[in-house]
């Protein structure tokens, strides 16, 4: 039987959690859920000058939020790379014994000048190897790959690419001042963390040949590979932020449903059939790093709109006053104590809005009393005639059995006939009156939600303002 499946996702705390990065965390996760193997977190943080704990925070805080848990990672010690020198070190001296490793003492500038002629030839400079045999007992440790031949990347969405070992050199795995340089870690972590399938972004699989002649240096098995395309704006040049919102964090704040977000981003790339929407399971059942597309990916909005939309439409109840319930808060208000009556205003919202922040916006009134009025309606609506039609409203609703959508709309059609008006004339009325506004969900469900006391005190309102403006 093959080893367990274990993969891992590994961002350098350089910035936020990218939607490149998100993705490619999400096929992890999806690879070891599917394959019931494990799925490993390690932060890539030797680049000291650049990252941050603050980042760390975020990019953990962005993987719990999209609902992306790890079997193993922080907060449990020795998966941050500045926590594993002593096995860097361990790793490079057992290269070094087994003659697969030598240092080098060439000066900076000399390297520099061999650079510069490189370039001027139009070649990628390579190390000439000049330390090789020099038996050198200080300096930068080097590894000594094979002259001849070439490394094979199998990678299981390009398919087999082949690296020249003429093309490649003899790269540095520690630096003269004892740091262990990027590509060194990488291959250490995942020979040490056993990883069996590599997924990460196709701007490493220039690193993938030099990373697998040094696992094969140590002596280990080399993992399976698999690149996955950039995510590219729609005029096609790399996803940044001229192309608006790109960190998970800003989608959060945007009021996408993290469900949304990863149904979005698995279909990024990744396809089964034409289907659009996946639950969780069914992503985690299907997905297959076979089907990942090797071309780039076009992030779209308005398909991701399209998906959130249809999150907010469908998903229970319970579960949307969840999300939404910051939303309020964050927009300075406050939802009712009685869930299930918050439940159902948000249930009035849900088919209209494409996120968060517009379906709290949308249902504003609920919350609060409005402070104004929508001025052209108001103009039309708030008059002389408008008061007379409020304050008749307002008597007939007080004698309302029960203020409920069956209790009041009788009500305000018996209303309506008498005045000789269409329903209309007395809706708009009342939903100018109770939300400001003349777009709102159906008015009766509006007025029963808000309640007798507070409904009533809105038509009053409204009445005294027709009154003072006539
Ligand atoms: N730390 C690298 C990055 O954030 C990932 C390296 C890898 O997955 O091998 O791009």
């Amino acid at each position: 039987m093959a080893a367990p499946v274990r993969v891992r996702f590994a961002p350098s705390p350089t910035g936020h959690l990218h939607v490149g990065g998100a993705r490619t965390a999400l096929f992890n996760w999806l690879f070891a859920r599917h394959h019931r193997g494990a799925f490993v977190l390690r932060i890539e943080d030797t680049d000291s000058s650049r990252s941050t704990d603050e980042n760390i925070v975020a990019i953990v805080d962005a993987l719990g939020w999209l609902g992306l848990d790890w079997d193993e990672g922080p907060p449990t010690a020795g998966y941050r790379q500045t926590e594993r020198f002593a096995i860097y070190r361990e790793h490079a001296q057992r290269l070094l014994t087994a003659g697969r490793a030598y240092y080098c003492d060439c000066p900076p500038e000399l390297l520099d000048r061999e650079r510069a002629a490189a370039q001027q030839r139009k070649e990628t400079f390579r190390y000439s190897g000049r330390c090789r045999d020099r038996g050198l007992t200080a300096g930068a440790l080097r590894l000594r790959i094979p002259t001849e031949g070439a490394t094979v990347v199998n990678d299981l969405i390009h398919g087999s690419v082949t690296f020249e070992h003429s093309q490649l050199d003899d790269w540095i795995l520690v630096r003269t001042d004892g740091t262990p340089t990027y590509n060194f870690c990488v291959v250490v972590d995942d020979v040490t963390m056993r990883i069996t399938h590599v997924i990460r972004g196709d701007d490493h699989l220039s690193n993938t040949p030099k990373q697998i002649l040094c696992y094969e240096a140590l002596d280990y098995a080399v993992p399976e590979f698999a690149h996955v395309s950039l995510i590219m704006g729609k005029d096609h040049s790399r996803l940044s932020k001229r192309h608006g919102a790109t960190s998970v964090q800003a989608f959060r704040d945007a009021g996408i449903p993290p469900d949304a977000l990863v149904n979005y981003l698995a279909r990024l790339g990744w396809s089964h059939g034409d289907q659009e929407v996946f639950s969780r399971a069914e992503l985690v059942e299907l997905f297959d790093i076979k089907n990942v597309a090797t071309s780039a990916a076009v992030f779209d909005s308005t398909k991701l709109e399209w998906l959130s939309q249809h999150y907010l439409k469908t998903m229970e109840g319970p579960k949307l006053a969840e999300l939404a319930e910051p939303f309020v808060r964050a927009a300075g208000l406050a939802p009712p104590e009685d869930r299930a009556r918050f439940i159902r205003m948000l249930d009035t919202l849900r088919e209209r809005a494409k996120t968060l922040v517009e379906l709290v916006e949308q249902g504003r009134f609920y919350f609060e009393r409005p402070t104004a009025y929508e001025p052209k309606a108001a103009h039309k609506l708030l008059t002389v005639e408008g008061a007379r039609r409020l304050g008749l409203m307002t008597e007939r609703l007080e004698a309302a059995s029960e203020f409920t959508v069956a209790g009041i709309e009788p009500i305000v059609r018996a209303l309506t006939e008498e005045l000789g008006l269409k329903l209309v004339d007395l809706a708009q009325l009342a939903r100018l009156a109770v939300t400001g506004r003349t777009a709102s969900p159906p008015i009766f469900d509006v007025l029963a939600l808000i309640g007798r006391d507070e409904s009533l005190a809105r038509l009053r309102r409204a009445r005294e303002v027709a009154e003072r403006s006539a």
